[in-house]
């Protein structure tokens, strides 16, 4: 999609907030410092738009950014503060994953980590739980301009291997350098809209 048109509609802090649209909601996840507000401003043609990530303590909210009147991005504060998934699940709240599970527009996720190193425990617990919830994941190994590509694929089998996915589940290599792999994210989305 050629985005010309987002707006921050609303920094949710309650479900009452939520937009109140039947336009599809693609959700962004991953860890603190990722690379979600790089991948969602190459993804918007912006630069800096997409404030970054929330710091632990702060007031966990979530951002709906309405793209085209067309569908919303969804940002999810950052997770792995805390170390096991049940103390993080309650520092993220009762909110966002009442978001993650129940809400009818939310079309898919994009979970994100970082393609330099093997998923944390976080993230494979993130990526089970969403799984177990039937929801629709796309994952992006996001920061690939640090790896030669001749190191891609191996790295692409450590995260296969790590995250469980099955061959059906798709995997996305990105670089917001390069903007490699934005083509791709793109028509997952549009899949789903
Ligand atoms: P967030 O906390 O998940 O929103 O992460 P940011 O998008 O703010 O990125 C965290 C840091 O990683 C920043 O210093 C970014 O410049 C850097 N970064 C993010 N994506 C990439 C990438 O694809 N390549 C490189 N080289 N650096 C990246």
């Amino acid at each position: 999609m050629d985005v010309h048109h987002v707006n921050l509609t609303i920094s949710a802090v309650s479900a009452s907030q939520y937009p109140n649209t039947q336009f599809p909601e693609i959700a962004f996840v991953g860890r603190s410092n990722v690379g979600k507000s790089s991948l969602t401003n190459v993804l918007i043609n912006r630069n800096g738009y997409a404030r970054t990530s929330s710091q632990p303590g702060k007031t966990q909210t979530l951002n709906f950014y309405n793209i085209e009147d067309k569908l919303f991005f969804v940002d999810v504060p950052g997770y792995g503060y805390a170390k096991t998934s049940k103390a993080n699940r309650e520092k993220w709240g009762h909110m966002i994953e009442n978001y993650l599970t129940q809400r009818d527009q939310l079309k898919g996720v994009i979970t994100l980590v970082d393609g330099r190193h093997a998923p944390t425990s976080d993230d494979v617990s993130m990526h089970d739980w969403l799984k177990y919830y039937g929801i629709d994941i796309l994952t992006v190994a996001t920061k690939m301009d640090k790896i030669a590509r001749g190191k891609w694929n191996k790295q692409a089998s450590v995260i296969t291997k790590t995250l469980h996915l099955e061959a059906m589940e798709p995997l996305i290599l990105f670089s917001a350098l390069t903007r490699q792999g934005k083509n791709e994210i793109w028509q997952w989305i549009e899949g789903r809209m």
